[in-house]
């Protein structure tokens, strides 16, 4: 039976990166060798990095002044190594869901963190609007897409300093502009490739600015100096992560992905708002494109497992929500075809007529 995987990281990519990775695995760049087992320092993977890095700057038409990174430690570590990086004194954070909380927790070994607002006391089910950025705070930290509930920033805020955002789940989605950004990161495993590698893109003239010493490893400058090759990179995850961006480019580029992205969740979404057995938990304004969480209406709540089975019957994949919020959540990432939206709310309107 075919499957539809609706996994929110890691997560589906296309047929064109699996295919190309899989061939790679067995004979790299006509080398004769496995790309499992191929030097970073060999002519033909370095152009691997460097096509990769080139790509995403022309994906995301990302200004001069800018590097694009490949590293280590997923998004998690950059909750760290931003702050090590970029703040001296204070920043400001806005407080979005568990990932944000940890970007917050993370800051506050740096300096003074001001919340500018939080969703919190809603369960994150909203990104608050209503907040100013407090006097002398040097960035200001977003998370784009909120993953495990379901909100997303449309559009890039205006502030008038600069913003670092977690991107992990929303990038290649739709244009950003790039320029309001002194530091964009997002681990891989959502958009771009498996696990294994964190895309970091930065305005080089922000570094070099806090006055603490940063060791070598977590010092972003260090691995502009190397070209992200300062210690051994995830081969595999670069190769794939360029598979991915070659298709990106082939489907007509970032804008073309955001109109296929916002039908697939209109499709979607429209199913959840007329079916009497669903709600959908984001307020509507803040529904992400890329992870739809829902639930089952109060008087339907007994019903939760018996749907979670008749889904994957269906071959539905991955739609259980995030343990901490409970219900459902399907991830619509770029790389998941129409058709799949399509089986999903198929299979809700015949679990609807059921009962
Ligand atoms: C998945 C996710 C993370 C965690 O990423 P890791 O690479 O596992 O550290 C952080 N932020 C957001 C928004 C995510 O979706």
């Amino acid at each position: 039976m075919k499957k539809h995987n609706f996994y929110a990281g890691p997560s589906i990519l296309s047929e064109y990166t699996i295919k190309n990775t899989a061939a790679a695995v067995e004979n790299f760049a006509n080398t004769g060798l496995s790309l499992l087992e191929i030097s970073h320092r060999s002519k033909e993977f370095i152009a691997v990095n460097d096509e990769a890095q080139e790509l995403i700057k022309e994906l995301l038409d990302i200004p001069s002044g800018y590097e694009v990174l490949f590293l280590g430690g997923g998004a998690s570590l950059q909750f760290c190594m931003a702050p090590f990086n970029f703040l001296n004194k204070k920043a400001s954070y806005l407080d979005t869901g568990v990932w944000a909380s940890k970007a917050i927790k993370e800051a506050k070994f740096f300096g003074e963190v001001d919340v500018v607002a939080s969703s919190k006391n809603k369960n994150y089910t909203y990104i608050p609007k209503d907040y100013t950025i407090s006097a002398g705070s040097e960035y200001f930290h977003i998370t784009t897409n909120n993953t495990i509930y379901g909100t997303e920033l449309h559009e890039d805020p205006n502030v008038s300093i600069p913003l670092i955002s977690d991107m992990s789940s929303d990038i290649f989605s739709r244009p950003v502009d790039v320029s309001k950004y002194e530091l964009i990161y997002a681990g891989a495993q959502k958009n771009l490739a498996p696990a294994g590698v964190t895309l970091a893109i930065i305005r080089t003239d922000a570094l070099g600015k806090v006055e603490r010493p940063i060791p070598t490893m977590l010092n972003y400058q260090t691995h502009i100096d190397s070209k992200s090759m300062f210690n051994t990179p995830p081969v595999v995850a670069i190769y794939a992560a360029l598979q991915t961006l070659k298709w990106y480019k082939e489907q007509g580029g970032i804008k073309a992905l955001q109109k296929k992205n916002e039908v697939k969740a209109a499709i979607l979404y429209d199913e959840i708002d007329r079916n009497k057995l669903f709600v959908g938990t984001a307020v509507p304004e803040d529904r992400s494109l890329m992870n739809v969480c829902f639930v089952l209406k109060e008087e339907y709540k007994e019903l939760e497992a018996d749907f979670a089975n008749f889904a994957a019957a269906k071959g539905m994949v991955g739609i259980k929500g995030h343990r901490s919020v409970g219900g459902f959540r399907a991830s619509l990432y770029n790389a998941l075809p129409k058709s799949s939206v399509e089986a999903l709310v198929e299979t809700m309107k015949e679990f609807e007529q059921q009962h």
